[in-house]
């Protein structure tokens, strides 16, 4: 049974891995037995987080990548020299993001055009040059990081909704074109889930409530509650499970 979780020897890049929801799915894939590519932006932090994974799984089993998922040409390079120099990439998670909170009134034009490359263009740059070699192979998974804003609006996030909301169709599109190369996209849309990206919001006494009022499990996710279905999606136990979306968000997405 627990080989159909086993990731040992599988080669998995994890996008925004340097910190928050993507370092806690990479190591929950190293714990599966995975060797992980951690991937960020600003180097430095990389590199410390390179060192922590280093000392818990060894040297051989982590690698690391630094480069903007916005740069069509940066990610083709990174994904070359990953495939020459590593080996090729049998499970991608597409979770680098970004919010912007403005109402939609002053968004400006910049603001709206780097949400939605960030958050949705990365993953068809990324999963593009990746799935050049896993539709060769014949095998491969992709995760998106999705979100419950995939589903549900919210005032002040217009373009990350928008975004999220197309990254779940773009997983549909990966899958109408893959799945028959042996491919599984799929997505995992996270609730409100307590990192830094959402630190002020949990500090902010009303905003608070409001979640815990709001979600039927009455308290904000945790990276850890994301470990198990980013494991199973990564792995041989949902080898048919294609272009879904899989809300992980204490049922706030099926409650008014
Ligand atoms: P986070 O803590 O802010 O981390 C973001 C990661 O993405 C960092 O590693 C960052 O690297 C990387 N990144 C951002 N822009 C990049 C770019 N242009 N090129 C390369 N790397 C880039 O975010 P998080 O809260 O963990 O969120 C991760 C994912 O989960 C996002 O897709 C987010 O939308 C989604 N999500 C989060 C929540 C939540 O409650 N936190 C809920 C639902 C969905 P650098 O530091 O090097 O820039």
């Amino acid at each position: 049974m627990s080989q159909l979780f086993d990731l040992t020897g599988r080669r998995a890049l994890v996008t925004g891995s340097s910190r928050g929801i993507g370092r806690e799915l990479a190591a929950a894939l190293a714990d599966a037995g995975a060797t992980v590519i951690l991937h960020g932006r600003d180097a430095q932090r990389l590199a410390a987080t390179v060192e922590e994974f280093t000392a818990r799984y060894g040297h051989e089993r982590i690698h690391s990548a630094c480069f903007d998922v916005t740069d069509e040409s940066a990610v083709a390079e990174a994904v070359s020299r990953i495939e020459t120099e590593i080996g090729p990439i049998r499970i991608l998670v597409n979770n680098a993001g970004i919010q912007h909170r403005v109402p939609l009134l002053d968004l400006e034009a910049a603001d709206w055009q780097r949400v939605i490359d960030t958050n949705l263009t990365s993953a068809f740059l990324v999963g593009r040059e990746v799935a050049r070699g896993m539709v060769e192979r014949g095998t491969g998974k992709i995760i998106n990081i999705c979100s419950v804003q995939t589903d549900l609006a919210r005032p002040t996030i217009s373009a990350y909704t928008a975004a999220k909301g197309g990254l779940r169709n773009l997983t549909r599109a990966m899958t109408a074109e893959w799945a028959a190369s042996g491919l599984q996209i799929n997505g995992i849309a996270p609730g409100y889930i307590h990192t830094e990206m959402t630190q002020n919001l949990v500090d902010d006494q009303q905003f608070n409530s409001w979640i815990l009022g709001r979600t039927p499990a009455a308290r904000w996710g945790t990276v850890a509650d994301l470990a198990g279905p980013a494991v199973w999606l990564a792995s041989d136990g949902s080898d048919y499970v294609n272009g879904q979306t899989i809300f992980i968000d204490g049922g706030m997405s099926v409650v008014v």
